[in-house]
């Protein structure tokens, strides 16, 4: 189950596939074309060939048929020869003109007379007579052409069959040309010419006409040309054949090798074509597959960027829509990313972060989608069945995997992951929703320490509307400026009694219940509303101390708040409005700051202590910081913290502990504190340890103004009153 997005490589073949068959497609269609019109140029020069030559042939017989015409009409239609045949001297005329000129007259080789009665009075052939009778030697076409002659006055020549072959004869009457002469047409004598279609012949009119191959068959040649010699009746008695001469499909037989490489260059310019456009389609889709790879991939770590996981979540969503699977989206921080930039630099950080995406891209199972969302978070999506997920149990490999030390360029590097899951059955859920519910979940993952998975559940959108609702709440009260403030008092380890007063910040929201600075605290930071808070409650502490002489104002800040360049400002504008010492000022502050953002805390230490404000390290003990850090600061005061303290009545080795932290503190030559005193076991044993300054519920709660003024400056009760109203 691979579904990653990935240039599309079936759409991409069949494609260039289209491309292909249409230049194919063209060259054949074009070829066809060419093709098809060289046969028709082909059989159509054929054809025309064909019809001039059957039109030759035609004129051949026709010149042949006019050649014999004339001869018999000069010899028949002659006064002279019309005398002759009537006279006694006929027989020895016509055969001394006509029987002895067969011989070798070229244009009859047969001479025939007869008389009235059809019968045949002189018969010659090549100059000797003729034996036997007619009938004998012709078929009846000779008696047709005898009759027609004896019918009409023209001359007829026609084709006939002799025992030799085939014939061309003619027959006329004998008679007189000279109109003027009366004759008897029923007593005229007829007179016969005929030419044997001998080979010689056949060449001559070849030759002559262009006959190639010419020759005199009985039946007509199928696969070559004819042309009937008809009798009279225009029943054949023979074929003149030849064979066709085709010269379009010998051109074509000859055009054949030009032909064929104009083909050939044809198809190589086409597939030339084609090569150019595939080249050039396929650069293009280059491009395209580039521009998109940079649009939806992280430059640093090659994975998927936002852009990217957002596509991808849409796929799976319409995958696990059509298939019911759950699409797991696991939303990963790492831990500590931040110190190992600001220690080591951002070429290291760069570095880990490439090692990271390395790591759980080895680690991820198949058809898993992996995302770098900018900075130190990731994104893994897996869309399985529910037991395939359960199998995969991706958050936990996730923190496992995470959890090893790197090695970058020599140095080891531990982090660790907060991962956020949220999960959707069927496409349930919109990738949007999917994300919000993975980025709530990280959220808390982070907020509850290091190295913490949290799978989405619907009751965190309902803490999440219960903070936003409590967000709001905060802000109309600091708007009011309605925060209140309680004080606790700080004593003399010696019992001296009171030294001074720790303020703490106090809520009680309009419904009357009261909210804790372990909620409210964190809150104003989550949403920028920590240096309001801050401020309202420095204002507020220094007024209300101001009516205490001689008592020290401890004064809590956040983190964030020394992050604020103008911090240090505001600090010392309050104080210059109620005229209050700086020296009676302590600002307590937690280590983390030192460690998360030690530039901007020692800038602002830096300041505060310039004006004469002492610095406290508040819940000492329990934090990182090394000895080197904390001499670095510069701390006026250490608070153990309370953690310590409860340890005392639990732990075995605890007093330990506390005597080693406190011990350490005055090493340094700085004094300590220790808060959440409930007893006087307790109190005995951090005196004992060497803390010169208590605080804890032994000595007393944290009081208001007036009541503190009450119980320690009964006298200044009125003045009081008004400064912290
Ligand atoms: P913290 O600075 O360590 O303050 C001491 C906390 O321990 C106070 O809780 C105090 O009421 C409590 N405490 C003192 N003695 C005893 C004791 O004997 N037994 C017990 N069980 N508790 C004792 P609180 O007021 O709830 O404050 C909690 C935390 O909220 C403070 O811890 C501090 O980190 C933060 N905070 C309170 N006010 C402010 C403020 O104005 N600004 C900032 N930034 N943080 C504040
Ligand atoms: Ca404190
Ligand atoms: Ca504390």
């Amino acid at each position: 189950m691979q579904r990653h997005l990935k240039p599309n490589n079936t759409v991409r073949k069949s494609f260039v596939a289209v491309i292909a068959g249409l230049f194919i497609t063209v060259g054949c269609v074009l070829g066809a074309l060419v093709a098809d019109s060289i046969g028709n140029i082909t059989a159509k020069s054929d054809s025309i060939d064909d019809s001039r030559a059957v039109s030759a042939a035609a004129s051949a017989v026709g010149a042949m048929k006019k050649q014999l015409e004339g001869t018999i009409r000069d010899n028949a239609f002659w006064d002279d020869a019309y005398d002759q045949v009537n006279s006694d001297n006929r027989d020895d005329w016509i055969t001394e003109n006509w029987g002895t000129t067969t011989e070798a007259y070229p244009l009859y080789d047969t001479a025939i007379v007869v008389d009235a009665t059809g019968k045949s009075i002189m018969a010659y052939e090549n100059g000797a007579p003729l034996e036997g009778s007619l009938s004998q030697h012709f078929d009846g076409g000779v008696d047709a052409l005898i009759a027609a002659a004896r019918a009409g006055t023209s001359v007829s020549v026609h084709f006939v069959r002799s025992d030799e072959g085939v014939v061309l004869m003619g027959a006329a009457a004998i008679r007189p040309s000279n109109p003027d002469i009366r004759f008897d047409k029923a007593k005229l004598y007829h007179l016969l010419f005929a030419k044997h279609l001998k080979p010689d012949a056949v060449a001559e009119m070849a030759s002559d006409f262009s006959l190639k191959g010419l020759t005199l068959r009985q039946h007509p040649d199928a696969s070559g040309l004819n042309t009937s010699l008809d009798d009279i009746s225009g029943k054949p008695v023979g074929y003149f054949a030849w064979p066709r001469q085709l010269p379009g499909s010998r051109s074509f037989v000859e055009a054949k090798p030009e032909l064929r490489a104009a083909a050939l260059i044809l198809v190589l310019f086409l597939g030339g074509l084609g090569f150019v456009g595939f080249i050039t389609i396929r650069n293009l889709r280059a491009g395209e597959n580039l521009s998109r790879h940079h649009a939806t991939h992280d430059a640093l770590s090659g994975l998927w960027n936002r852009a990217g996981l957002l596509e991808n979540l849409g796929h799976e969503h319409e995958y696990a829509s059509k298939t019911g699977a759950t699409t797991q989206l696991n939303f990963i921080d790492l831990d500590g990313f931040k110190a190992v930039n600001d220690g080591w630099g951002h070429g290291v950080g760069d570095s880990l972060i490439v090692a990271v995406a390395d790591r759980l891209s080895h680690m991820m199972p198949n058809g898993a989608i992996i995302a770098r969302l900018g900075g130190d978070e990731f994104a893994i999506v897996l869309t399985e069945t529910v037991q395939a997920l359960e199998t995969a149990d991706l958050p936990r490999r996730i923190q496992q995997c995470l959890a090893r030390v790197f090695d970058i360029d020599g140095r080891t590097i531990e982090i660790g992951a907060s991962v956020g899951v949220a999960e959707s059955s069927g496409g349930i859920l919109a990738a949007s929703e999917l994300i919000r519910q993975a980025d709530i979940a990280l959220y808390r993952a982070k907020d509850s320490g290091r190295g913490v998975s949290i799978i989405f559940e619907p009751s965190f959108d309902d803490e999440t509307r219960r903070v936003a609702q409590l967000e709001g709440q905060l802000r109309q009260t600091l708007a009011n400026d309605e925060i209140g403030i309680v004080f606790q008092p700080l004593v003399h380890s010696d019992g001296r009694g009171i030294c001074g007063v720790e303020a703490l910040a106090r809520w009680q929201p309009s419904d009357g219940t009261m909210i804790g600075p372990d909620i409210f605290i964190p809150l104003a930071e989550r949403s920028g509303l920590i240096d309001t808070l801050g401020q309202q409650i420095m204002t507020k502490a220094v007024r209300a101390a101001a009516q205490w002489p001689g008592l020290g104002l401890a004064v809590n800040v956040s983190p964030l708040q020394l992050k604020n360049p103008r911090f240090v400002r505001q600090v010392l504008d309050i104080l210059a409005q109620a005229s209050f010492e700086p020296s009676r000022l302590t600002i307590e502050i937690t280590e983390g700051v030192l460690i998360s953002n030690p530039d901007q805390a020692h800038r602002a230490i830096k300041g505060l202590k310039a004006a004469g404000i002492k610095i406290a390290l508040d819940d000492f003990g329990c934090g990182f910081a090394s000895i080197g850090t904390l001499r670095a600061f510069g701390f006026d005061r250490m608070k153990v913290d309370r953690s310590l303290i409860i340890a005392l009545n639990n732990e075995a080795n605890a007093g330990k502990v506390l005597q080693a932290t406190i011990a350490l503190a005055n090493a340094l030559d700085i004094p300590v504190t220790a808060e959440g005193i409930e007893t006087d076991e307790q109190a005995a044993m951090v005196r004992l340890s060497g803390c010169d300054e208590l605080q804890g519920y032994l000595f007393s709660r944290p009081l208001t103004a007036e009541k503190l003024t009450a119980s320690y400056f009964p006298a200044r009760q009125s003045d009081v009153t008004v400064a912290a109203s």
